[in-house]
């Protein structure tokens, strides 16, 4: 006897609902694909729009990101308010805290390895760190800030995130 009622709990019994209804993956006409179109009522601006690399490059090196003909600082930061070469508006790509912060980005990630790096192998004291590290850090940081914001403001003017600041 223990067979028979053990033989329904085998496998799910076919019920006359379950055949009934068909699967929800029926044959059904495939709606027409919808592609999408760019919004071509925008013009591309008069300055030349070099490809996202070459702006950012041209900016790293501190050359205006659209042409690459003139210099994008006419200083240690501040960027020239418009290309003499192409008239791109460089100066109203707005960088504000975004160079800060990809320089303290890269400068942690190469002195932060250096002094564990340094910890591990010699164990040197607090004040040979502080001599080396101190210094490499403030270097690295004054070299790399100048071209991580030239690299910013060719990204920005690539994607076109210029905007005027109001009149005061
Ligand atoms: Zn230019």
């Amino acid at each position: 006897m223990e067979p028979a009622t053990r033989a329904p709990l085998a496998g799910a019994p076919l019920t006359a609902a379950s055949v009934a209804s068909p699967p929800s993956t029926s044959i059904r006409a495939a709606p027409e694909p919808v592609y999408w179109e760019p919004d071509r009522s925008i013009l591309p601006p008069p300055w030349p729009v070099p490809p996202m690399p070459t702006a950012i490059a041209r900016g790293l090196m501190g050359r205006c990101p659209a042409c690459g003909k003139t210099h994008l600082f006419n200083g240690y930061l501040r960027v020239a308010a418009e290309c003499g070469q192409c008239g791109a508006p460089l100066g109203l790509a707005r960088a504000d805290d975004a160079p800060p912060y990809f320089t303290i980005l890269l400068v942690g990630h190469i002195v932060i390895p250096l002094m564990v790096l340094a910890q591990r192998l010699q164990n040197p004291s607090t004040l040979t760190m502080s001599a080396i590290f101190l210094p490499l850090s403030l270097f690295l940081t004054l070299a790399l800030l100048r071209p991580v914001k030239g690299g910013t403001v060719g990204l920005m003017l690539k994607l076109d995130l210029l905007r005027d600041l109001p009149e005061r």
